[in-house]
């Protein structure tokens, strides 16, 4: 009984993964959805409480409580309770205690390796999917894009040293597989945000991660506890892309563009950027990089994103 309930409240058919021409895959909804309505919702894959708020919240589920319990082993993690702490000994402290009862006080940027190290134990148990990858959800981190060709050697080297005291006499495991995983984490990981919307912790969320962003997104997340839920804000017909925002998206465009090319690695070519950019007139402060989306967009011949452009004409036109 408790399954169906469980099993009815995570409303799974509210979307469905797409593979696209132009950006890998995509979530599109499967019937239409009025503003407000929670279209998928997903406890993390991996996840772990950022340094800064350590001691304030459980380290299983997330909740603020002002009576957390220490581990007596290692003084590091706190749980609201002994239920916490058995599930959480289950997920992941079984293997960190001993290690983090040494490694304390805490090195810098315990909280990027713990995500790290958690991420490679989870996939090195997990099975890789037989199914299609491109039309499905994914069910290993393998699946994910992770942008090998940006991930920073600094970075990497300075989380390595951390990582290797989580392994103890383990393997770790092979460089590439390390900088893919590292790829995973800096192009999926979803802050987790308490109510004041405050990032409390950081999480992978393989379901979630299918979503695409928008500078004019249709869709946002929100969180209870750990739980992600990503629900509606407009009106979201039957077959739409369901779209995020990454960034703040109250940035001009070129900001916007810049961000996202930093931080995600892409150029944006959304209905409101193309929008946008088209206003402009030549020369009035596009950017190299604008300028070249400009033209490229002026050249584009796939239906899906024309389809998307002469859209955006025509809402033009109707002003
Ligand atoms: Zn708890
Ligand atoms: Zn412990
Ligand atoms: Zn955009």
């Amino acid at each position: 009984m408790i399954t169906l309930i469980m099993a009815a409240s995570i409303p799974m058919q509210s979307v469905r993964v797409v593979k696209s021409a132009t950006c890998g895959r995509k979530l599109v909804a499967t019937s239409r959805f009025a503003p407000g309505q929670c279209i998928l919702e997903e406890l993390p894959y991996v996840y772990t409480l950022c340094d800064n708020t350590r001691g304030l919240y459980c380290d299983f589920c997330l909740k603020k409580s002002s009576t957390l319990k220490k581990c007596s082993s290692c003084n590091y993690v706190r749980y609201c309770n002994t239920s916490c702490q058995k599930r959480d000994w289950t997920r992941c402290h079984k293997q960190e205690c001993k290690i983090l009862q040494k490694i304390h006080p805490s090195p810098p940027d315990l909280h990027g390796a713990q995500l790290l190290s958690h991420l490679i134990r989870k996939q090195r148990k997990s099975t890789p999917c037989t199914q299609d990858n491109e039309d499905c959800f994914p069910t290993t981190v393998d699946q994910l894009e992770s942008h090998l060709s940006y991930a920073k050697k600094d970075n990497i080297e300075s989380l390595l040293f951390v990582l290797q005291q989580f392994f103890e006499e383990d393997v770790l495991a092979e460089p590439s597989s390390l900088v893919k995983m590292y790829g995973v984490i800096n192009c999926n990981s979803f802050s987790i945000y308490n109510n004041d919307l405050i990032a409390i912790a950081s999480g992978i969320y393989l379901r979630a991660s299918m979503v695409n962003h928008s500078c004019d997104p249709n869709c946002t997340w929100v969180f209870d506890g750990r739980k992600l839920q990503l629900r509606t804000v407009k009106d979201v017909t039957e077959g739409e892309e369901c779209t995020i925002s990454y960034i703040d998206n109250i940035n001009p465009t070129k900001e916007r563009q810049a961000e996202l090319e930093k931080r995600y690695h892409f150029t944006c070519k959304c209905v409101r950027c193309v929008e946008e950019i088209n206003s402009l007139e030549p020369g009035d402060g596009l950017s190299k990089e604008l300028r070249g989306l400009k033209k490229s967009l002026e050249q584009i011949e796939d239906l899906e994103e024309s389809q998307d452009i002469l859209r955006c004409h025509l809402s033009l036109f109707r002003k």
